[in-house]
């Protein structure tokens, strides 16, 4: 069943299959503390062992990108944690999930990490987001809820490795929202940062019990998950979907052209895949086809659009992100960048452009030069006759349309 759900362009947002972290949002812009308790009943008490009993029942990992299971780092939480971070910074420019709970549906976050600060005995609840509607909307939550003085809105700096849970830690430290040199885990300090959906879920979670929670998904990946959708649709926005729901039943929902050229999954540290209806959406399927599910962006390219272009231009924004504080990402990158252009531009740069990839990837001090790999290689793996084109012809005669989208309204 698929149900549209009323709300502004940048926050709508649709299910398919019954919502659960969705769920009220087709009556109400916004859930305020009495609309949640209508919707979603009482949050039960739970502590540290039942919590973990839950997650690994669950197998809930972290919705964020990098998909750690949230009871691994409970687990190294040796010592208990002095803060919990809500890390709704959303740094990758075309996923919206985040911003969508945080503003329609923010008691829902605030309920998992405050069900972890009590658990672990942090005093604190740190919510770190990039935007101010964001920061209203969960100052707001929390001036209705008793346990809402735990609750700290913290606004830090935009940029596409800011959001990166490391670089989270150090802007609330007083620092800047740069990834540190050394790759601590922030557990390490007493730490526990994980991302809005992620304790969303937990939520949702405590309240429906393990096996009602796998009442949907797949036995590997219980649950649902939220997707951005975006691209070449005619409904773009944020889609819950029941884990493993294959890519031809959310594209067709989506209002997706019947034979897309690409798609892009997992954003821009993600992958090219082939547009194929039975691709399984969630980490375990996006794996098996050799990509990244990462956040849950999905990016729809059609035919109308110049696809090496559109490589090139989100390309040249990743080299323009990186922080340049380490040599081969900052050199590495721009040059990276300098290939895709030139290859778009019809000058033969595959081998260069392959050659820059290997040197960047797993260098520096966070993920960003290997995500920006993964990015480029998949995409020149899948547009290799486009480059043959290009390179014929000096192009393919197609304006590059601007589907993938860089920068934008945060
Ligand atoms: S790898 Fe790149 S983005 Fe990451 S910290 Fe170093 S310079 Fe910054």
């Amino acid at each position: 069943m698929t149900t549209l759900l009323d709300a502004p362009v940048d926050t709508s947002a649709w299910t398919i299959g019954p919502p659960r972290l969705l769920a009220g949002l087709d009556r109400a812009e916004r859930l305020d503390a009495a609309a949640h308790l209508a919707t979603h009943g009482p949050l039960p008490g739970s502590d540290l062992r039942l919590l973990l009993g839950h997650l690994d029942a669950a197998r809930l990992t972290g919705r964020g990108g990098a998909g750690f299971p949230l009871a691994a780092k409970l687990r190294a939480l040796t010592g208990g944690a002095r803060r919990v971070v809500v890390n709704g910074t959303e740094s990758e420019p075309t996923s919206r999930k985040d911003r969508t709970l945080l503003r329609r549906t923010p008691h829902l976050v605030l309920d998992g990490a405050l069900a972890v600060a009590h658990a672990t005995g942090a005093r604190e609840v740190a919510v770190a987001v990039h935007d101010e509607r964001s920061a209203e909307s969960v100052r707001a939550a929390a001036a209705e809820r008793p346990d809402g003085r735990q609750v700290r809105v913290h606004l830090t700096a935009g940029g596409f490795v800011s959001g990166e849970a490391r670089a989270v830690v150090r802007a609330l430290d007083g620092g800047p929202a740069l990834p540190p040199g050394r790759r601590t885990p922030p557990t390490a300090t007493g730490t526990l940062v994980s991302n809005v959906e992620t304790f969303a879920q937990l939520a949702l979670l405590l309240r429906l019990g393990p096996r009602r929670f796998a009442d949907t998904g797949t036995h590997a990946e219980p649950g649902t998950a939220l997707l951005t959708i975006g691209g070449a649709v005619a409904r773009p926005g944020v889609v819950e979907i029941p884990l493993g729901t294959p890519l031809g039943i959310v594209l067709a929902a989506a209002g997706a052209p019947v034979l897309p050229q690409a798609v892009v999954v997992g954003g821009y540290h993600g992958s090219w895949l082939a547009p194929l209806p039975q691709l399984r959406l969630g980490r375990e399927g996006v794996a098996a086809a050799g990509g990244t599910f990462g956040a849950g962006v999905v990016l729809v390219l059609d035919g109308a659009t110049c696809a090496l272009g559109e490589l090139a231009t989100v390309t040249g924004w990743l080299a323009a992100e990186s922080a340049g504080q380490c040599g081969p990402c900052r050199f590495g990158l721009s040059a990276l960048a300098a290939d895709v252009a030139a290859l778009a531009a019809g000058r033969p740069a595959v081998a260069a452009a392959f050659g820059h990839a290997r040197t960047v990837d797993g260098r520096g001090a966070c993920s960003h030069p290997s995500g920006a790999a993964r990015f480029v290689t998949s995409g020149l793996h899948l547009l290799q006759d486009e480059a043959d084109q290009h390179l014929a012809y000096g192009g393919c005669g197609r304006p590059v349309l601007g589907q993938l989208p860089v920068g934008g309204a945060r």
